[in-house]
């Protein structure tokens, strides 16, 4: 299903489980944020086609590399995630998958994951890297300043910080979570779009 939460910005939620994404409008690019798992695979190609979204406008952004955020990514070329992220992918894929099916490991074997560092001018205008350890190694919230839209990933995910991402996971670093979470929370928004 896909809702429109703002101006510039659409929830994605699913069937089955998986994180939910939204999808961000700029000027002559589209954001996506996350991708569900890959059982969802079809219903988020259809979403997007539903709005007239073309794929090769899109490009993915994801928060961490849980299997439940990386199950369509083969659709698009330009994917980014953190540096940790895709290090930990590469010397050990089920640690940084946490759980996992075939479908979600190929997903990112298959792909070309791009550190947040080479993302274009004018996205990287529009949207702010926010590194955010704990949940995972490598997890990262995202936030448009001039929209005051929040997007804590698995991070966090009610606005006053009493319900919480998972910190027993293999990458996870849990003397980081509730600084990350102050971190996070403490960034002035308007509209709050969890992981989950
Ligand atoms: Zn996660």
């Amino acid at each position: 299903m896909i809702e429109k939460i703002h101006e510039k910005v659409w929830k994605l939620s699913f069937k089955f489980f998986g994180s939910l994404c939204y999808l961000v409008k700029l000027t002559n690019n589209y954001l996506l944020i996350d991708t569900s798992s890959s059982r969802n695979k079809e219903e988020l190609l259809s979403d997007l086609k539903s709005i007239q979204v073309p794929l090769n406008k899109v490009t993915v952004l994801l928060t961490h590399l849980h299997w439940d955020h990386v199950g369509c990514l083969t659709p698009f070329k330009k994917i980014y995630a953190s540096k940790i992220e895709i290090e930990d992918f590469n010397k050990d894929p089920s640690a940084a998958l946490a759980a996992y099916s075939r479908e979600e490991l190929e997903e990112v074997k298959k792909s070309n994951l791009l550190p947040f560092s080479k993302l274009d001018k004018e996205i990287k205008k529009e949207i702010q890297v926010i590194i955010a350890p704990g949940h995972s190694r490598g997890s990262v919230a995202f936030y448009m300043p001039k929209q005051q839209v929040l997007f804590p990933g698995d991070v966090v995910f009610s606005e006053d910080g009493s319900v919480i991402g998972r910190y027993d996971l293999p990458t996870s670093v849990p003397e980081k979570v509730q600084e990350s979470i102050d971190k996070v929370l403490k960034l002035k928004f308007k509209v709050f779009c969890p992981g989950h």
